[in-house]
């Protein structure tokens, strides 16, 4: 497919990577060897860049848009889904979740701190662990069925990659927090599997997808985007995958948003948050934020994810309470360790 046509909304002094992305878009997205092409809207902020470039280049209109229904969703997201599908005519497909989160929730568990340790915390409760402080090799003859979630509790990749991200120790005083308050409710981080990954694979199927494309950056950082090495990727027996602004940066994505003036949701314009997802998941950084702003902007969302999330949001409050505490003590045991060394010194220096 020529690529001509770019220079109608390119020029020469426009970003090279915004430039390379276009060049790059239409080759594949024009690709004859590709029927049907999957792309996911979240409505955030990525994904309103993702569109406008796949759009301006789906010359045949292969190009199907999807969304994921998680049924925890803010309404400036639904609205901002109205408004993408009037802006560039087209439909964005509604896919609802497997399992809605909340039935996931109270099915399965909820989600604390992170998708690995809710993962492996759902897997120790699973066959009734006791959260002792034991040494692996002890844990494992009680619980031999449990290999993967008692590497992570007792830390066994410590000595192989330092802080591994596979060890409890990630989360710091994680393991001491457990031990003082095992919890008292399910945790499980089944929720983003029937909300999220299923609910895609089984788009793939329905729509019968050969290329799927996501709005991931690489400059996002987190797991998502290390998850990828580059922009593309070819897959023999499933679906290939596409990720048009792998290589924007922030000031690349600021560029593409002046010179085609995209307009993001009421959760960045008015809300004022810095990314979107689910409402008010239990594992966002800034989730009491988060809370207080769902509180003002979208009242009976905010009663929804207290009610769903309500043990996990109080327990994630008395885990944060836990190592504010934990670092306190760290503190002045170091500063009582340095007070005795002053002392020796000046003793020291007195003899
Ligand atoms: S991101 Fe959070 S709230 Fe959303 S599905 Fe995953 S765990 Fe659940």
């Amino acid at each position: 497919m020529s690529e001509a046509y770019l220079w109608e909304f390119l020029d020469t002094h426009d970003d090279i990577t915004i430039v390379d992305s276009f060049v790059k878009a239409n080759s594949v997205i024009n690709n004859p060897c590709y029927d049907t092409i999957l792309c996911s809207i979240s409505g955030g902020s990525d994904s309103d860049v993702m569109l406008d470039l796949i759009h301006r280049v789906d010359l045949n209109k292969k190009v199907k848009y999807i969304w994921f229904n998680t049924g925890l969703e803010y309404q400036a997201t639904k609205d901002h889904l109205d408004y993408l599908e009037k802006k560039y005519n087209i439909t964005i497909e509604r896919e609802r979740a497997i399992k809605p989160i909340p039935l996931t929730c109270k099915e399965y568990g909820q989600p604390f701190i992170s998708k690995f340790a809710s993962e492996q915390i759902g897997r120790l409760q699973k066959h009734g662990f006791k959260w002792q402080d034991l040494p692996y090799e002890e844990l494992i003859l009680q619980y031999p069925k449990c290999k993967s979630a008692l590497k992570w509790w007792c830390n066994v990749y410590e000595a192989k990659a330092g802080n591994s991200r596979f060890n409890i120790s990630r989360n710091k005083y994680l393991k001491e927090f457990i031990i003082a308050n095992p919890p008292t409710f399910k945790i499980s981080s089944k929720c983003c599997t029937y909300a999220k990954k299923n609910v895609g694979k089984n788009a793939v199927k329905k729509y019968n997808g050969d290329l799927q494309i996501i709005g991931v950056r690489q400059a996002e950082g987190g797991i998502r985007a290390t998850a990828y090495k580059n922009c593309y990727s070819i897959s023999e027996d499933n679906i290939d995958n596409y990720r048009p602004i792998f290589w924007y940066k922030d000031d690349t994505k600021e560029r593409y948003e002046d010179k085609f003036n995209i307009v993001h949701s009421a959760c960045y314009t008015k809300y004022g948050f810095k990314r979107t997802g689910c409402s008010c998941c239990p594992y966002a950084r800034g989730l009491e934020d988060e809370l207080e702003i769902t509180r003002i902007f979208e009242p009976n969302l905010y009663k929804a994810v207290n009610n769903v999330f309500k043990e996990s949001y109080e327990y994630t409050r008395k885990y944060r309470e836990f190592v504010q505490l934990m670092k306190l003590k760290e503190d002045k045991t170091q500063i009582k360790g340095q007070m005795t060394i002053d002392d020796f010194l000046e003793g020291a220096s007195n003899g």
